[in-house]
Parts: structure tokens; C-alpha cells; sequence
């Protein structure tokens, strides 16, 4: 084939395909261009997803009409003159391709009324372009400032738009990145439409703390410590390669989430820099470093961090969407934010590791965005037998955090726990705590049915012989195959489904438009997991039915379900079209697999003589059982060879 010079429509499709992907990069490159103009005000409305309309309206600086073929031609913008610019950029666009992009594979209309001096001039013109067409501008009457309207994403590129999801679900990646921007634009008013149905309303505030809250929900006001750069040293105290770059040309302002409200996934997670929202790999790392030993490896905490810095010490020209940015000194950007956090943290009296554990505190620690859980420490007791009085608490409580009360009610009556009439303040004990040996004397054995003896230790550990020698066994990791193993017997067997109970009253919990999208998908999935849940009102979703087995561990419903809901979209489960069977074991698996983890016993809890000798049978009986489901060991041996060793009886 010859070389020949690529049209200019194919080279701008081309271009396209590295920053518009789906329909949340137009908003997201829309917004940006309202915010470089200097908006106060930006107004977007979705239609179908983003399929049908994406629209932006902002009051900015406006377009002037001569500048309005301009605007939407390639390579050509207002933010850039010179290669020093380059190196120290200001504003959040400057490659000059967004709306060329947009344009060749959309039907892009744009209005502007442009404001000189704060008031608006007299002309207001609307272009329209799409594919190879560029129409001439043409007057209109208009507010000041611009509207961008694209229609049809993707019509004229076919690969493109076969990779478009269902509505619901672009518009989850649209509401995420609307909350995104609006996160670091605190002083910005926002609102966000889907069809009829207004779903982000935000005024403007001077207060970034305010907005965030705003947005990560009131209901975690207390559960979010804010956190700034440590003051700054005098620069005789600093290095001399510190000295050069004064500290005021960096800092860190954010908010920190108290562990009790960690989530399942970083999605919870907001990295932002000079205005700009971003992924960087060692800024997250110097997150999970400071929160190291407060949380367990496998949540993630609800942070937020806004650094400052010269924009001399950032490139932002490595990544076609510059979500990726490129530190002049990563490790210092670490530095920053970890020493910020971690001395907050540190300072302020978290506490997790006197806690008494019990089979309670990991359905609480997942229970998610509720103010109790973050403040309380054992809200079930202040409010079922305390002098509060359950109605009266039940009455105070928003109806969000319901859910969660009367899941405290529902395990209480279902156990037949004996604080419900009233006992003292104290934690329902795991398993059966209550049983005639609360403590047993250190040397205590006790004997399973094959005739060995069994020992717990530390809580956490089984120690038995078998003929090979001692056999110390991981109580939560055997414990969660076992279930793993039965659930899954369950649901693949004669079964097919697990039992469920259906709920008096249903649990709300918080979601985003897309957990709702998501339980819909899910559905047929959910049912056969004994799960029965529904978007109810515009931020919400209803469990109505929850696995038996799993109210019988004490698991908590709500928290169950957002974790599950976290994970499936951050991709930790694949969703599967129910008619594809390979992928639906293995969500299945997966999926189980969280429920298994959930029940299990966990490293602490004390277990019975006769809770251990069941444990140990299942050992013998279910498949798999030397390893958990994630593949760690259950249990380890120590042969009678290797003791003769160490003692030196050979
Ligand atoms: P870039 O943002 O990288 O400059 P774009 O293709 O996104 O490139 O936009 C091209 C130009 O159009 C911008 O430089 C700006 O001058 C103008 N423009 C785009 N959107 C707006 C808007 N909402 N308000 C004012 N000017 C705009
Ligand atoms: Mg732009």
C-alpha cells in the first residue's frame, strides 16, 4: 500500500478515540472548557445515557462569533501560545481537540453570547459541526455564556458505540465524573439532569469542606477529619535541594474518613490537583501507607486530597484526558500527603486496636456511610436498652439509616439475644459465649470426634494432631471454606437458589444512580442468591429480601449489599449475562466467596469446644479444605519428624 496523508476527518477520529471513549470524556472535556471560562454556573443535562444529548450550559466567557469556527476546528485554542507555556499550564484544557474530536463523531451544535468587561455583547451565534460538516455561524438569540449541545455520540464510528453500555450505566459514569469535578470546584454551582429527573443540585460555596460533604453525604460530617500540610519550616532548617523550591509552592488541604467508614473500593477515593481531578499510583499508595495498621488490607479508606502546586513541578502533557500527571518530584508529592495524613490520623485517637473483638464489629465496620457507625461504638445497645428508648430513637433517625437500625432489631429478635429486655451495655459475644465455659483454664482440651485434642489459642487459632504430627488450622480461613463450600453446594445444587427471608420492612441504603443501574442488571443473579433488592426513590435502593443463612451470621444487609454493589462496579466481579454460564459460576464463586468471607468466624472470636470439634469434622468432609477461597492455607503441620529435630531427640 502506498503512503498517503490520512484525511483530516479519519485523523480526527483518530484523535477522538484516545479522549472521548463514552459519553462521561464529552461531559467531563465540557466541563472543563465552562470552568476554563470562568463559570460560576454549569448546567448539565443528559439524555438516554448520553446517546441521544449531552448538553452544557455555563454563563463563562462566551465565544466570540468570528472565533466560533475556530472553536470546534482541530488544534486550535485559546490557552496556549508559547512551548513555555507548555510547561507550566493554568487551565484545564490546552490541546485545542476537544471539540473537533467531539465534532467528528457526534453532532455537535455550539451557542455562545460572549460577555466583554462582565457584560454581554450584543451578538450571540450558533455553529454546528459534525463529521467533515462545519456549518457557517449563524446569529441566535442567547444568555451570555455557552451552550454545547452533542447529539448522536459515536453515530458515524460503529466499533465505538457498540462498546456504549446501557443508559443507566453511562450515566453512572457521567455522575461520577460531574461529582468529580464539582468535588475540586467548590466555588462553582452545578446541577446535573438525567431525562426529567434532576439528580445533583449544588450551590456555589467558599467552603471546600462544605462541598465535599455535600457530596460524600451529611450523614459523614463527623466521620471526615480535615487535613493540611504540615507548617512549613524555616529554610535554613530545610535541605539545600529543599530550599530551592519554598514550601508555599506546594501544600495539601483534604479530608480524611475516620477507618469505621471504609469502603470496599477506592472509588470512595478523590485525588485532585491545581483544580484537577487525577489517578496517580503513588499518591494512592501514600493513602493506603498512612492508613496502614487502622484498616484491613482490604478496604479502603473515603479520602479526599487536594494538592497545590507550581505548575512548574507537574506535566501535565503525558495522558490524552490528563487524568495521569507526571510529578518533577514524585517522591516529595508522596512525602507530602502521607505525612499529612498519617499525622492526623496519628493524632487523633482512632483507637481500633483496644477494641474487644466480636463477630459484631466487622458487620459494622462495613455498614458504610451511617453517622452511628462512625461515632458510636456500640449503637444497638444505646438504643435498644438504654434509657433512649428504641421508638424514640427509631423516630429520630433518618430514614436512610433505618435500614440499618432495624436490621439490630431483626438479628436481636432472631437470635433470641437476651439483651433485648434490657441488660447492661455490653457486645453480643460470638457464636455461643454464653455456654456454661466463658473461660476456659489455659491448660483446657478438649477432645473431637476422631479423638484428638484441640486447643484454641490467641482466639484465632485451632491447634489439633493428627498422625502426622500438630495441625494448627486458621479458624476464619477454614470456617470460610466451609461455608463457601455448602453455600455453593446450595445454589448449583437441587436447590439452585438460597433461602431467603423476606423483610417486614425494607432496608434503604445509599446508592449512586449507578448501584441502582447495577441491582436492576443483577437482578436474576441477586434472586438466585436469595438477595431481592430495587432502586427506591432517586438515591436509593430497598433491600427486600436477604439470605437467611447470612441474617443468621449477622451480617448486616445493608453494608452487605453496598460492598457487593462497590465491587461489581469496580470490576473486583464480573457481571455476567445470565445466559453465559461460564461467566456466571464464576461470579457466582465470586460472589459467594464475599458472602462465605462475611459469615466465617472471624481471627478472634472465641469458639466453643463443640463449635471447634464441628469445625475440625468439616475439615475432613468439605473439598478444598487446605486452602481458603482466596488460596491462602487453612491450616499448616508440623511434623513429629521436624519436632525430633528442633529437640534434638535424633
Ligand atoms: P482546549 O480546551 O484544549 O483549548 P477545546 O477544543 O476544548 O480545546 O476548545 C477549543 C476552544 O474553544 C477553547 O480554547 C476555548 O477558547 C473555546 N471554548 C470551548 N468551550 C468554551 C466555553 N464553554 N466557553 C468559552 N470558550 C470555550
Ligand atoms: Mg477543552
Amino acid at each position: 500500500m502506498t503512503i498517503r496523508k490520512l484525511p483530516a476527518l479519519l485523523v480526527n477520529q483518530i484523535a477522538a478515540g484516545e479522549v472521548i471513549d463514552r459519553p462521561a470524556s464529552v461531559v467531563k472535556e465540557l466541563v472543563e472548557n465552562s470552568l476554563d471560562a470562568g463559570a460560576t454556573q454549569i448546567d448539565v443535562l443528559i439524555e438516554d445515557g448520553g446517546r441521544r444529548l449531552m448538553r452544557v450550559r455555563d454563563n463563562g466567557t462566551g465565544i466570540a462569533v468570528d472565533e466560533l469556527t475556530l472553536a470546534v476546528a482541530p488544534h486550535a485554542t485559546s490557552k496556549l501560545d508559547t512551548p513555555e507555556q507548555l510547561g507550566a499550564i493554568q487551565t484545564l484544557g490546552f490541546r485545542g481537540e476537544a471539540l473537533a474530536s467531539i465534532a467528528s463523531v457526534s453532532r455537535l451544535r455550539v451557542t455562545s453570547r460572549p460577555t466583554i468587561a462582565g457584560s454581554p455583547s450584543a451578538a450571540a451565534a450558533v455553529i454546528e459541526a459534525s463529521g467533515d460538516d462545519v456549518s457557517e455561524p449563524s446569529p441566535r438569540a442567547a444568555a451570555p455564556g455557552t451552550v454545547i449541545e452533542v447529539r448522536d455520540l459515536f453515530f458515524n464510528t460503529p466499533a465505538r458505540r457498540k462498546f456504549m453500555r446501557a443508559s443507566g450505566t453511562e450515566f453512572g459514569h457521567i455522575h461520577d465524573m460531574v461529582t468529580r469535578m464539582a468535588m475540586v470546584h467548590h466555588g462553582v454551582s452545578f446541577t446535573l439532569t438525567h431525562g426529567s429527573r434532576k439528580v445533583l443540585e449544588l450551590s456555589l460555596t467558599d467552603e471546600p469542606r462544605q462541598r465535599c460533604i455535600q457530596l460524600l453525604g451529611q450523614e459523614l460530617e463527623e466521620a471526615l477529619l480535615e487535613f493540611q500540610s504540615p507548617p512549613s519550616r524555616g529554610a535554613e532548617e530545610r535541605g539545600v535541594d529543599e530550599a530551592l523550591v519554598p514550601t508555599e509552592q506546594r501544600s495539601v488541604w483534604g479530608l480524611a474518613g475516620l477507618p469505621s467508614i471504609a469502603r470496599a473500593t477506592t472509588k470512595f477515593q478523590t485525588l485532585c490537583l491545581n483544580g484537577r481531578p487525577i489517578r496517580d499510583r503513588s499518591l494512592s499508595h501514600a493513602v493506603k501507607e498512612a492508613y496502614r495498621g487502622l484498616i484491613a488490607p482490604d478496604r479502603h479508606p473515603v479520602v479526599v486530597v487536594f494538592l497545590e502546586m507550581d505548575p512548574h513541578l507537574v506535566d501535565l502533557n503525558v495522558h490524552p484526558t490528563k487524568a495521569e500527571v507526571r510529578f518533577r518530584d514524585p517522591n516529595q508529592a508522596h512525602g507530602l500527603v502521607l505525612t499529612s495524613l498519617r499525622q492526623r490520623l496519628l493524632g487523633a485517637d482512632l483507637t481500633p486496636t483496644v477494641r474487644v473483638p466480636d463477630a459484631n464489629s466487622s458487620s459494622r465496620q462495613g455498614t458504610g456511610f451511617t453517622q452511628n457507625a462512625a461515632t458510636h461504638p456500640a449503637p444497638e445497645h444505646r438504643t435498644l436498652a438504654g434509657t433512649d428508648g428504641f421508638v424514640d430513637h427509631f423516630g429520630r433517625t433518618d430514614p436512610v439509616q433505618k435500614g440499618f437500625q432495624y436490621q439490630q432489631v431483626r438479628a436481636k429478635l432472631t437470635q433470641q439475644d437476651a439483651h433485648v429486655d434490657g441488660q447492661p451495655e455490653r457486645q453480643t459475644p460470638p457464636l455461643s459465649e454464653q455456654a456454661p465455659h466463658v473461660q476456659p483454664p489455659p491448660s483446657m482440651r478438649t477432645t473431637n470426634p476422631l479423638g484428638a485434642n484441640v486447643l484454641q489459642v490467641h482466639n484465632s487459632y485451632i491447634v489439633s494432631e493428627d498422625d502426622q504430627g500438630i495441625v494448627i488450622v486458621d479458624q476464619h480461613a477454614l470456617h470460610e471454606r466451609v461455608m463457601f463450600e455448602e453455600l455453593r453446594s446450595r445454589v448449583m445444587g437441587g436447590d439452585r437458589k438460597l433461602q431467603s427471608q423476606r423483610l417486614l420492612m425494607p432496608i434503604i441504603i445509599d446508592a449512586t444512580p449507578k448501584h441502582q443501574a447495577l441491582v436492576q442488571e443483577l437482578a436474576p443473579l441477586l434472586e438466585r442468591l436469595g438477595i431481592e433488592a430495587v432502586p427506591a426513590g432517586p438515591k436509593a435502593i430497598g433491600i427486600q429480601s436477604f439470605p437467611t443463612f447470612l441474617f443468621d451470621r449477622k451480617v448486616d444487609p445493608g453494608s452487605f449489599t453496598t460492598d457487593l454493589l462497590d465491587r461489581v462496579e469496580a470490576g473486583d466481579v464480573a457481571t455476567a449475562t445470565p445466559t453465559d454460564s461460564a461467566t456466571l459460576e464464576t461470579v457466582l464463586h465470586e460472589v459467594l466467596d464475599m458472602m462465605a468471607c462475611k459469615a466465617a468466624v472471624r481471627a478472634g472470636d472465641r469458639m466453643t469446644p463443640e463449635e471447634l470439634e464441628a469445625l475440625l469434622a468439616k475439615r475432613e468432609q468439605v473439598e478444598r479444605s487446605s486452602s481458603c477461597p482466596h488460596g491462602r492455607p487453612t491450616s499448616i503441620r508440623l511434623s513429629l519428624r521436624e519436632l525430633e529435630k528442633q529437640f534434638k531427640r535424633t
